[in-house]
């Protein structure tokens, strides 16, 4: 009898070991289900109500199941969340990953990209979002090159050639780096969530996690990954969390007829409210040979945006177009940015929970280069297995 009583001592002192043990979420869980009844919040935790709650889900095969805390085969803990998805980001989700941690990007737009995002431009696809400038870093290049698998292109115009030190852009326009960064994601297992917005923040000092609410639904995280340009709301009462105001850039978009080869690329263009234009012609696949190129030109203002007649001119005029172009579409649109509010931050203490890259020009992705080589594999080496599959 007493023989039963110790095994049975045993299992108990076993099994209660194990559940503080194994059960490490569903503690962990339970805290936060206090916290949050403490401060009345409403979403639910861990399952969806609706379907159609989240949009695209691109939550990679490859993501390892660390917890049975899921919706629709998405984590709720993380161990670091990425708000936004420029190239900063995207690198930064791939990097973590690489180093074993759980990564979910939270991007509000349908597609990847931020300010480096393609759209379907007059019936052209792949058109960049902005008009880019990419700096004269070699070493950027060659990274992007190596293990982003991107070809990068010497696009001087003819006529300054050669240069020591060139011009260089993507050969396909910046939706070839977002492609191939959404394609490393993938491999590696970073969780996306597209058309998703991250609504608010939780800063739990004691805990020295953050509470975010997505679609209604709160996630946890160790590491909050944030840009210039993270639209974040926080809701911790000490902090007066006023959103700045959004920054919004204009283009125009000009689908002209010129059978003539393409006469620039990128080009400053400060006349009737632009700043600068693109010609994407070079870059675009789907315009090659069809005697149709397509210009863009970021205006300073709404008020700018009907001025593709005298854009066109004023092109004609510096002889980067043929005199006899003709216009055949137009079509307008703006991005809006709105600045990470840094200073709540310092209000909160909560410097450990927060990453925040400056994002400011492209060319500081080289800030980062020696420290994503640390784990990320050449692009080719990580491609190879794939090709071969296929
Ligand atoms: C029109 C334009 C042209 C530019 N041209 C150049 C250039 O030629 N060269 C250069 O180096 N830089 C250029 N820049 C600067 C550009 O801002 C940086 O290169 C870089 O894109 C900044 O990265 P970011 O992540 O801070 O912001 P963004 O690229 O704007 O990306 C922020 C992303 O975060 C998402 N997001 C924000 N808040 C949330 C939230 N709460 N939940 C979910 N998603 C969220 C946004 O939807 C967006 O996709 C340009 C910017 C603009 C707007």
């Amino acid at each position: 009898m007493k023989k039963l009583f110790l095994i049975l001592l045993w299992c108990i002192c076993l099994y209660s070991d194990r559940s503080d043990f194994v059960n490490l979420d569903s503690a962990r869980q339970s805290q936060i289900e206090a916290s949050a009844t403490d401060r009345e919040r409403p979403f639910p935790i861990g399952k969806a109500d609706e379907e159609d709650r989240f949009g695209k889900v691109g939550a990679s095969p490859n993501s390892q199941n660390l917890s049975d805390r899921c919706i629709y085969g998405i984590e709720t803990d993380f161990d670091d969340i990425v708000v936004g998805s420029s190239p900063f980001s995207l690198f930064e989700a791939i990097y973590k990953r690489c180093l074993g941690r759980r990564v979910l990007v939270v991007e509000q737009g349908a597609e990847c990209g931020g300010a480096w995002k393609s759209l379907t431009i007059c019936g052209v696809p792949h058109v960049d979002l902005g008009c880019h400038e990419f700096g004269r870093d070699h070493r950027l290049v060659a990274f992007l090159e190596e293990y982003a698998g991107c070809n990068i292109v010497d696009t001087t115009p003819a006529q300054n050639k050669p240069v020591p030190n060139g011009e260089f852009y993507l050969s396909e326009g910046c939706y070839e780096l977002t492609r191939n960064l959404e394609h490393l994601m993938d491999h590696v297992g970073v969780t996306l969530l597209l058309n998703s917005k991250l609504e608010s923040v939780f800063i739990d000092t004691t805990r020295e996690i953050a509470e975010v609410k997505i679609n209604g639904m709160r996630f946890t995280t160790f590491k909050l990954i944030v840009t210039n340009n993270s639209n974040i709301s926080i809701e911790n009462p000490e902090v007066q969390s006023n959103p700045h105001r959004p920054h919004t850039y204009y283009h125009v978009g000009m689908l002209i007829e010129d059978p003539t080869p393409p006469r620039f690329t990128y080009k400053n263009l400060r006349t009737g409210g632009a700043s600068r234009s693109t010609n994407y012609t070079c870059y675009s696949k789907e315009l090659q040979g069809t005697g149709k190129q397509l210009i863009t030109v970021q205006v300073h203002g709404e008020q700018n945006l009907a001025n593709a007649p005298n854009f066109l001119e004023e092109l004609r005029k510096q002889g980067l177009i043929d005199a006899n172009a003709k216009l055949l579409q137009t079509e307008n649109y703006i991005y809006q940015q709105v600045a990470f509010n840094q200073s709540a931050l310092s209000k909160l203490g909560a410097a450990a929970i927060f990453e925040i890259i400056n994002t400011s020009h492209i060319t500081n992705l080289a800030n980062s280069i020696d420290k994503w080589k640390t784990v990320m594999k050449p692009w080719k080496e990580v491609m190879a297995p794939l090709s071969q599959v296929e």
